[in-house]
């Protein structure tokens, strides 16, 4: 089913994200993982791609099996910045050939020492966004940056960009992680006032050890909370108790989107099918 056709649904709704094995020697771990989020029945589920292109064999594995043995919606990533273009319209037709109608397109982040853009590469999103339209009858989604993308100097520009990169054909945005949703009110007012309509679901990360903030802080441009730095200065020592406050948090986040109005929420739940067990019963009675 076309992503774009679920998001007409006016009811909540929660999907999930995986990522493939670097290696095949992982293969069926990750694959057991995603069978249990699978059995949550999530409204799709989507398969990150490394930005180099190296696990592009098993993202499109793992979607394939998502939609033809587990019965899930699957949407795949598919990143282009350091494959060429006949690299990425072979993973094009791979994709059609395993009848995976959703692709999430984006560019990836730029190689640290690597020239940029090299020939014959595309240098944008929104160039690979309009090549996929070309070769087929794919549901395009997109990233978005409610706190402005790292490489972006004004949000404004950001902003501009974003609505090209519609304009070449997505259906659907999903935001970057956020840790107060005042964030993405604000965003999708500035948006909506520029004229992009399409769909855009909150990506929601359930920070579960203090490994992750580490990360995140790294991400120039997040936000964090009082109140999450509190939850992690209390609680990051304790690996249980992170783990629940992290998942309560993101819990609550999702609870003030839908009160909010807004239907669809993307859960980075990297793996791990407990976390994603745990937010669904908290949702049990709010998404059905
Ligand atoms: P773009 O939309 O091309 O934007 C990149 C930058 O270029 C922005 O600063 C933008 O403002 C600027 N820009 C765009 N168009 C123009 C223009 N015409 N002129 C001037 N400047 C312009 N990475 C992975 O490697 N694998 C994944 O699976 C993956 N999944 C992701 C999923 C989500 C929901 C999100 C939010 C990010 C994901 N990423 C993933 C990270 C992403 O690849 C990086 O953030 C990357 O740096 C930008 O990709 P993009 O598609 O947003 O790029």
């Amino acid at each position: 089913m076309k992503i774009r056709d679920i998001l007409k649904q006016e009811t909540p709704h929660i999907s999930f994200e995986v990522f493939p094995p670097k290696t095949d020697a992982a293969y069926d771990s990750v694959l057991c993982a995603t069978e249990k989020i699978a059995a949550l029945k999530p409204s799709y589920i989507s398969v990150t791609y490394g930005a180099g292109g190296g696990t592009s064999k098993n993202t499109v594995r793992i979607a394939s099996h998502i939609k033809e043995k587990l019965g899930v919606t699957s949407l795949a990533h598919l990143t282009c910045v350091s494959s060429t273009k006949e690299e990425v319209h072979h993973v094009i037709d791979e994709l059609k050939k395993q009848g995976i109608e959703n692709i999430l397109a984006l560019r990836g982040d730029i190689p640290k020492d690597g020239e940029f853009p090299l020939p014959n590469h595309y240098r944008y999103a929104s160039e690979l966004i309009t090549d996929i339209k070309s070769q087929g009858d794919f549901c395009i989604g997109a990233a978005c940056y409610p706190e402005g993308h790292v490489e972006a100097e004004h949000k404004k520009d950001d902003i501009m960009h974003l609505k090209h990169k519609v304009d070449c054909g997505v259906d659907f945005l999903t935001t970057q992680m956020f840790f107060d949703n005042n964030i993405i009110y604000n965003f999708l007012y500035r948006i909506r006032e520029i004229g992009i309509t399409i769909p855009v679901l909150p990506g929601i990360m359930p920070v579960t050890n203090a490994k992750q903030v580490e990360r995140i802080l790294g991400m120039s441009g997040t936000v964090l909370p009082e109140r999450f730095r509190a939850i992690v200065d209390r609680f990051g020592d304790d690996p249980k108790a992170m783990q629940q406050a992290g998942i309560a948090y993101a819990t609550d986040q999702i609870i003030d989107l839908i009160a909010n109005g807004i239907n669809h929420v993307h859960i980075y739940s990297m793996n791990k099918p407990e976390v994603a067990e745990a937010i669904m019963h908290n949702l049990s009675d709010i998404v059905k």
